[in-house]
């Protein structure tokens, strides 16, 4: 087990803070630009159930591209891996999350990873369910267990704020209903994928998540199993092959601990059977990471050889 110390956090943290001053809060998303880019937390989840953490981690984060890891396991649970990945594929794109521009690389046409918005647009498509509203309950309801909190929820200001802005989005949904891909309303698809992007969340449930995911998909508490070893693999495996957006390579050379972020500033981290890491910083660098959280997973990782490499 690490042995965090809840000083040593607090100082990394006081360390990371002025990194913010290089980074701009996500505005594309209007409802994000409010959020304070000089606020920064962290909790650490350990498999005893102790957590250490730093900053005010009453704050909640929308999970934005967070969610698309969640979303996968879902799928991959109901769906089996041989179905979802008929639809969306196994590899990093080098590109922005939101590009269109390798969208027509694979024969037959179908996005590159569930980490670029096309491909999470294919996963969000496959969670069960016979309306909208029926799938976002049993999203929320794995969301829930998997992060030990059953008061989750998700931020109605953020879902429509994305949604009446979401055009490129709109215009990925088409493309993939152009191919085969997906075959549902636009807007209903839209609509499940703004709320899932607006779930929200403290550092600590997201920790929380972290854990499982370290755990091999085991619940740290009950030791009740959440999702198969193998689909935590998988997420864990795109977490460091692309969870970082476009900047997954130099993030692995530095801190190597799956991670996935999202536009909001969120990062879920889990470092395997040892804990879960969650954290908030709003200020993004220009790939969409929150700067702030890369270097306090960089102050942590240096100091616990967290790294997987
Ligand atoms: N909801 C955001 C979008 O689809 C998520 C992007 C992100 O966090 O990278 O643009």
């Amino acid at each position: 087990m690490l042995v965090y110390k809840k000083e040593e956090l607090v100082r990394f943290v006081e360390e990371a803070k002025p990194y913010a001053r290089d980074g701009k809060v996500a505005d594309y998303i209007p409802a994000l630009g409010k959020a304070n880019p000089n606020e920064l937390s962290i909790a650490i989840y350990m498999p005893d159930g102790q957590v250490i953490d730093a900053g005010d981690v009453t704050v909640k984060v929308t999970l934005q591209s967070i969610s698309k890891i969640i979303a996968l396991a879902l799928v991959l649970i109901d769906c089996g891996e041989e179905k979802v990945f008929r639809k969306v594929g196994m590899e990093p794109t080098g590109d922005p999350f939101h590009s269109i521009a390798k969208l027509e690389d694979m024969q037959p046409a179908k996005p590159l990873n569930p980490m670029i918005n096309a491909g999470a647009l294919a996963v969000t498509h496959m969670i069960r369910g016979g309306s909208v509203e029926e799938r976002l309950v049993r999203l929320l309801a794995f969301v829930r267990r998997l992060a030990g909190n059953e008061s989750i929820s998700y931020s109605k200001e953020v879902a429509q704020s994305e949604f009446a802005t979401a055009f490129l989005n709109r215009s990925l949904c088409y493309f993939l209903k152009q191919h085969g891909i997906i075959d549902e309303d636009v807007e209903e698809l839209m609509d499940l994928y703004t709320k899932q992007c607006a779930i929200e969340m403290t550092c600590i449930d997201l920790a929380h998540i972290g854990l499982v995911l370290a755990l091999d998909g085991r619940d740290p508490q009950s030791g009740e199993p959440l999702m198969p070893p193998d689909v935590a693999r998988i997420c864990k495996t795109f977490m460091v092959t692309c969870g970082m957006y476009n900047a997954s390579g130099e993030f692995a050379i530095k801190i190597g601990i799956p991670a996935k972020s999202g536009v909001s500033g969120g990062i879920l981290a889990a470092v395997s059977k040892r804990c879960g890491i969650g954290i908030f910083g709003p200020a993004l660098d220009g790939k969409g990471n929150s700067l702030t959280g890369m270097k306090l997973l960089e102050l942590l990782s240096k100091t616990y050889s967290l790294s997987i490499f």
